[in-house]
């Protein structure tokens, strides 16, 4: 049997890829994962459990043994609980970019994301999805945009100052981008699509024109 077909989407924070990513995967039929949420998650659970976020020992074990479920496209849920909104937060946000710099941690959720990806079709959006985790990914997407817009964009959805937004967004993105294991880049078969003067629409278009020239028929099989 062929493997599910995997859509690999990766970019610097708020470049669109969430919305367009559950959008192509609706499109699509096939399953949207969200990765950075998966670290978000881990990177919560040690807030709260007062975990050292340069222990890494302990948050490799916190990894291996978070249950983390993606209900319907939208929810995240953690050891059973709803932590939708809460992962969301810009504390998490930024302890999420430190707890992926944990080798064991991306260990981990790799792990995870592979199994996921084995089993059926997905659209997968993150850092390293197309350079890391599906190298073989059939179709590969880095969506980027100008920084002020992505500020920008992100600071409407969530009402919060641009300047500050674009402050954390810039530190998170160097510490994405510089990290030794996995760091954010594009993979050199990866289709760049640069969002800045484009409509969520004509993005989504532009990937499913590479869906389609890269899989037979745009099939998950
Ligand atoms: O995509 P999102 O902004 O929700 O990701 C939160 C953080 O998780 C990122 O800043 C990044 O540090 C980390 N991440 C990662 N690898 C991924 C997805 C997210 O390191 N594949």
């Amino acid at each position: 049997m062929r493997k599910p077909v995997i859509v690999a989407i990766d970019g610097p924070a708020g470049a669109g890829k969430s919305t367009i990513a559950r959008s192509v995967a609706r499109k699509l039929g096939f399953t949207y994962i969200d990765s950075g949420a998966m670290f978000r998650a881990i990177a919560l659970w040690a807030m709260r459990a007062n975990v050292d976020l340069d222990d890494l020992h302990k948050l490799e074990q916190l990894a291996r043994e978070a249950r983390i479920e993606f209900d319907g496209d939208s929810r995240v849920l953690l050891n059973g609980e709803d932590v939708t909104a809460e992962i969301r937060e810009p504390e998490v946000s930024k302890a999420a970019s430190k707890v992926s710099i944990a080798p064991g941690v991306r260990r981990a959720l790799r792990e995870e994301q592979r199994r996921i990806g084995s089993l059926q079709p997905v659209v997968m959006e993150g850092r390293d999805i197309g350079t890391v985790v599906f190298p073989d990914a059939d179709v590969k997407i880095y969506l980027d945009a100008d920084p002020e817009i992505r500020a920008g964009r992100r600071a409407q959805e969530t009402g919060a100052a641009v300047s500050e937004i674009a402050r954390e967004m810039e530190e998170r993105d160097q510490r994405d981008r510089t990290r030794s294991e996995a760091p954010l880049t594009q993979a050199p078969d990866a289709e760049y699509i640069d969002s800045t003067e484009l409509s969520p629409e004509e993005v989504e278009e532009a990937i499913l024109r590479v869906v389609r020239a890269r899989t037979s028929n745009g099939q998950g099989h």
